[in-house]
């Protein structure tokens, strides 16, 4: 008997796994890329953020979030930790949750995961593009390259289409299709987003501590605390990553409020700048020592103050603007980047067409779905990775079970 899977990403390779050892089948990973798990690689910055030990069933967004719970419920963060660690990964978690690999590398996720591929009942194909997928009376028909395989039983992990430079790829949704599954919309989810905001340019590479009000038409949409990091293109870091989903999703005005000064009320910036404004000091060091040194100069900018060399110099209108510049800047929020830069697909295949206890096609026996092709997605912080393990897992007892 024969379990064919399509992409060797982080769901593909971890069904595979499952059912090779949860079952007497014979398994085909087919994956379109030179090697596998190439996505994988580049996660966390290349550390990987392989899971979080928070990730029990919140967390994930989708038309049906609760899809997650079955999956995840049998393969939790600690029994995924297990199984990483029985294959040969140790791994730290860190404070706020995050687990990364104790080597600090992405690569030795990847590593360990195709090592322990090499078993004589999975055999890696790599270079295989699916393009088709048919349903036999006894099987599917997978065609690729102008090749064909048979299998009994057909693990669709192809991922969804976030990060395209590393493989992200609409293929799984055709393929599923192919078979009569729908999708809902798709849009990038934990991307960077666009500001209307000028003076941005000169803040590349800078990171700040921040509270961050999203507002559509004037009502608050969403609240949240962190590091935000200016980028050549916008705003990014794990606070923006956080509102990114449905930031300038439908209409409105989206606007971003930011206090750049959290951990302070606004009387002691104003009773701090008025004492600094007493003495001599050169106007580009106003916020010397209270803010990154290019914000604070910036945002003296963005508060219309120009052409003064000494703090003193300041009227009290200008140092009221900048009070509000530095707790409360706002600035209009554009449109999240494309799916190029995001790390996750909002959207995908709708989880009503499969059995969330086998990840099972509800449509076509024996087909299974698990990973980023399907409708969820999670927060960032491990919990996208945690679902591609839990629903990979999920998918290839299931699969394996029914023929032994
Ligand atoms: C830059 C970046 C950083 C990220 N960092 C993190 C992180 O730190 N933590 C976290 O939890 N999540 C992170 N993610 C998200 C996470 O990587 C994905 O959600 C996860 O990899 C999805 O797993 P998957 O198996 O569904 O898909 P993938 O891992 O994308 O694997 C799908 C595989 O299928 C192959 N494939 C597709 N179509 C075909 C076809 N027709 N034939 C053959 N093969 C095919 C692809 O080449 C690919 O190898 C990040 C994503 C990106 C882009």
């Amino acid at each position: 008997m024969v379990i064919g899977i399509i992409g060797a990403g982080a769901s593909g390779m971890a069904a595979a796994l499952t059912a090779a050892e949860n079952s007497g089948a014979d398994i085909i990973l087919m994956e379109r890329q030179a090697r596998v798990g190439r996505k994988l690689q580049a996660t966390g910055n290349g550390r990987c953020n392989l899971s979080n030990i928070q990730a029990k069933d919140m967390g994930y967004h989708g038309e049906n979030p609760d899809f997650v719970t079955p999956a995840i419920q049998a393969f939790d963060p600690d029994n995924t930790l297990a199984w990483f660690r029985s294959m040969g990964l140790y791994t730290v978690t860190e404070s706020n949750g995050k687990v990364y690999p104790y080597s600090d590398q992405a690569n030795s996720v990847v590593d360990i995961l195709r090592l322990n591929l090499n078993r004589p009942n999975i055999s890696v194909k790599l270079g295989f593009d699916a393009e088709k997928i048919q349903k036999t009376s006894d099987g599917f028909i997978v065609t690729g390259n102008g090749e064909t395989i048979l299998c009994d039983r057909l693990i669709v992990a192809c991922g969804g289409l976030a990060g395209s430079k590393l493989g992200g790829t609409l293929s799984g949704y055709k393929l599923l299709a192919q078979l009569g599954h729908k999708s809902t919309k798709l849009r990038p989810s934990l991307v960077q987003i666009k500001t209307g905001w000028k003076d941005i340019v000169s803040l590349k590479g800078v990171r700040a501590n921040c509270r961050i009000q999203i507002q559509r038409d004037g009502q608050v949409h969403r609240e949240s605390a962190g590091e935000i990091q200016f980028t050549e293109q916008g705003i990014s870091g794990p606070v923006v990553f956080e509102i990114s989903r449905d930031v300038c999703y439908g209409p409105g005005v989206w606007v971003a409020k930011i206090d750049f000064l959290p951990d302070f009320p606004e009387d002691f910036l104003r009773q701090e700048l008025e004492r600094r404004r007493s003495t001599n000091l050169p106007m580009e060091e106003l916020l010397t020592g209270i803010l990154h040194n290019r914000l604070g100069r910036v945002l003296s900018k963005t508060a219309g103050i120009k052409g003064k060399s000494s703090a003193n110099e300041l009227s009290n209108q200008e140092m009221k603007e900048l009070c509000a510049a530095v707790k409360n800047l706002e600035i209009t929020l554009t449109e999240p980047l494309g799916m190029d830069s995001a790390q996750v697909t909002a959207g995908g295949v709708l989880t009503s067409q499969f059995d969330e206890n086998t990840m099972e096609s509800r449509l076509v026996p024996g087909l299974y779905a698990c990973g980023e092709v399907l409708d969820i997605d999670g927060d960032c912080g491990g919990y996208n990775l945690q679902w591609a393990w839990s629903s990979g897992r999920l998918a290839g007892l299931s699969a394996g079970k029914e023929i032994v």
